[in-house]
């Protein structure tokens, strides 16, 4: 960290990161981005639809937020109204065929259940919308628990039916520590229990979001907080899915990988850390899909085996059989052992590319 950065809070140094960017206006009648993919569900590999609404943005990020995130700058330019939102939702509805069974992951940069970013008008016309729609199989929102009340859930599950219904919660780890120093995700593993638990008593299923390396930590603690977390939140999360942290545009992440005082995670590591949550805790789901992975702002290892890694990592997260981590070698193996090693000597700054 550079030294007039001293004096500053974390939340302060994203902020100042924040306002020198700009949001790009665009069509408020079309989401951030939709795509088409493939999950496990119920032991069946099935598609699925994932839309990030285009909305306000996260409260949290307006205002700072996390180190690493830069999805603040994918929300609107100008509030959208209930109907945008609607059009948002239709225009990524046009992606199915007529009769494949889907499951539907909705983000929105932020929080689905926040009532600033989604109106109760708009939570109830799209959820009513996946509701009524046959070839939906289950809906998971992404929220930050605080909006997780009995009545944001009790609404949800009335607008949704009796159509399996989940939270996806970005706790990144259960350290308060690495989550308040590294993150500044401004909420506590309690809050978090708290937010599952409400889920629980309602039938509605947790999925958690672990960050493998956040800044200002090694490559082995990293490996270390993300095992210990995924055994903390095993009572409380039926999913576990791992991010791998990238050097995202205008982020103190970035601000770092620039000054050359951050290294993404090595492929390796995740390798490592599946393999021991797996083991460990064999009935919960446990998915990663390395975002970028190869490339200098993405997880990588070296330039031979990275999409190989990568790709074995995929096809673990549809099909949960460790087998497919067990035969991946390559020389630069023995250098991730020693960064291991080493790293912790330099608190998280790089010592390989
Ligand atoms: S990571 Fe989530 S909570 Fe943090 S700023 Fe980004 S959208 Fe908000
Ligand atoms: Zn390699």
């Amino acid at each position: 960290m550079t030294n007039n950065n001293n004096n500053k809070s974390i939340n302060e140094m994203v902020l100042d990161i924040r306002n020198r960017q700009r949001i790009k206006p665009s069509s408020n009648d079309i989401p951030t981005a939709s795509w088409k993919g493939k999950d496990l569900f119920n032991g069946d590999i099935v598609s699925t639809l994932t839309i990030i609404f285009k909305t306000d943005g996260c409260y949290w990020g307006k205002a700072g937020g996390c180190t690493m995130c830069g999805y603040v700058y994918d929300s609107a330019a100008e509030s959208p109204d209930d109907s945008n939102l609607m059009n948002q939702l239709n225009k990524s509805l046009e992606k199915l065929d007529e009769n494949e069974d889907v499951i539907i992951k909705i983000f929105t940069s932020g929080s689905f259940l926040d009532p600033n970013e989604i109106s109760l008008v708009s939570r109830k016309g799209i959820l009513t919308t996946l509701g009524a729609d046959q070839r939906i199989k289950k809906i998971i929102v992404e929220t930050r628990p605080e909006f997780v009340t009995n009545s944001a859930l009790e609404e949800s599950l009335g607008y949704v039916g009796n159509k399996p219904f989940e939270i996806a919660i970005g706790l990144e780890t259960s350290s308060d520590k690495i989550r308040l120093e590294s993150i500044n995700k401004g909420y506590t593993f309690n809050d978090f229990i708290q937010a599952s638990e409400i889920a629980k008593k309602k039938g509605v299923t947790t999925k958690t979001y672990l960050l493998l390396k956040p800044p200002f930590i090694s490559e082995g603690q990293a490996i270390n907080d993300i095992v210990k977390s995924a055994n903390d939140i095993v009572p409380y999360s039926e999913t576990i899915s791992i991010n791998l942290c990238n050097v995202q545009k205008g982020t103190l992440v970035e601000r770092l990988w620039e000054n050359k005082e951050y290294r993404p995670p090595w492929l390796w590591s995740i390798v490592e850390a599946i393999k021991a949550i797996k083991s460990e805790h064999p009935d919960i789901l446990v998915m990663s899909d390395p975002v970028g992975a190869g490339s200098e702002r993405g997880p990588h290892n070296c330039k031979e085996c990275s999409k190989t890694v990568a790709n074995a990592i995929r096809t673990f997260s549809q099909t949960q059989d460790l087998r497919v981590l067990e035969n991946l070698s390559c020389d630069c193996k023995l250098t991730w052992e020693l960064v291991k090693q080493l790293d912790d000597l330099t608190y998280g700054s790089p010592i390989t590319v």
